[in-house]
């Protein structure tokens, strides 16, 4: 059995072979890898599996690869506005935020509302305020700015027909070599980290931007105990991602925890049940990550791929990006 196991994922779409340039596919296997290693590193060296998340998590959010922090997508008021959930499987402790605009790592901020407020949950200008009183970095929002998620604001709107806003002030005017990289594949994308520690404890943290063009201060799954995130020692840790409304509506995350803790399933047949049978039949599209307390960890996705990775004490670096690969 293994004594500490990490996977990770960096977002589930229409992600296919012809669409992805070598160098687009080598940043993103390699954006995978790093991170998984991290975490990795931490759990090795007896840290828990809250430290290796949040450090995980917090070098995907710096990756403009990905939807989370820098590289987010913009509201159709074009703004940004991330979302961020962590969970504590040892103690079911929770934090959340919802409509962060300036706190660079929104995943610490959901880690800070679970150890330092009284509350589970906190959105837009008050979670802002939080993250202030918890002396956590703030940027300006034009920090989060890629060319890339504008371009794909301005087509969204333009389609739908909506009033185009004006470019952000103090948006770069020169391309950024890594976001360069970055590939469409839709809308979306989150990323999220699920860990189990040498102690025998998982955890699981899930941070985004939400859905491009989002409007009236919508909330996805990403943030919602329960539907994008879950962790209990009890069962496993879950990191969601995908058409957030379908991920609510089955609460996801926790529905596979129960199919784990109550139903005997193994980790791999919960997550499949959940994603290929009722995510599925409801319509809805996108793809999970868990890692249970004996050390199994799971994938599952219905969309043609998903960024992975995942890595144990027993096992080596798996990196994953299609659907046909291993
Ligand atoms: N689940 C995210 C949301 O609905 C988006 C995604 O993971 O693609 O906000």
């Amino acid at each position: 059995m293994a004594n500490w196991a990490l996977v990770a994922h960096g977002g589930a779409g229409v992600i296919e072979r012809q669409h992805l340039r070598p160098e687009q596919e080598a940043a993103y296997r390699g954006a995978m890898g790093r991170v998984a290693e991290a975490g990795a590193a931490v759990l090795k060296a007896g840290g828990s599996a809250l430290d290796a998340i949040e450090a995980a998590i917090q070098m995907l959010e710096e990756d403009p690869l990905f939807n989370a922090g820098r590289g987010a997508v913009f509201t159709a008021e074009g703004e940004i506005e991330l979302d961020a959930s962590v969970m504590d499987g040892a103690t079911l402790g929770a934090g959340a935020v919802a409509g962060l605009t300036r706190t660079r790592h929104p995943i610490s901020a959901a880690r800070a509302v679970m150890e330092h407020s009284p509350y589970v949950f906190l959105g837009g200008q008050g979670a802002e305020a939080f993250a202030r009183s918890r002396r956590l970095e703030a940027v300006k929002p034009s920090f989060f700015f890629t060319e890339r998620r504008w371009s794909a604001l301005v087509r969204d709107l333009e389609r739908q027909g909506l009033p185009i806003p004006p470019r952000p002030s103090g948006a770069p005017t020169t391309l950024d070599a890594r976001a360069g990289l970055a590939h469409d594949e839709g809308k979306r994308g989150t990323v999220g980290v699920v860990a189990l520690d040498c102690d025998g404890n998982v955890a699981a943290g899930t941070s985004t931007g939400g859905i491009t063009a989002k409007r009236w201060g919508r909330v996805g799954d990403s943030p919602i105990i329960g539907a994008g995130t879950y962790a209990s020692n009890a069962s496993a840790a879950v990191s969601c991602t995908g058409a957030g409304e379908f991920f609510i509506r089955l609460s996801v995350a926790r529905s596979i925890c129960a199919l784990v803790e109550f139903k005997g399933l193994t980790l791999q047949a919960a997550v499949d049940k959940v994603v290929q049978e009722d995510l599925t039949v409801l319509g809805g599209d996108g793809g999970v990550i868990a890692v249970a307390r004996d050390g199994q960890m799971a994938w599952s996705f219905n969309t043609s791929g998903m960024y992975r990775a995942r890595i144990a004490s027993d096992q080596p670096l798996l990196v994953g990006v299609y659907k046909d690969d291993p």
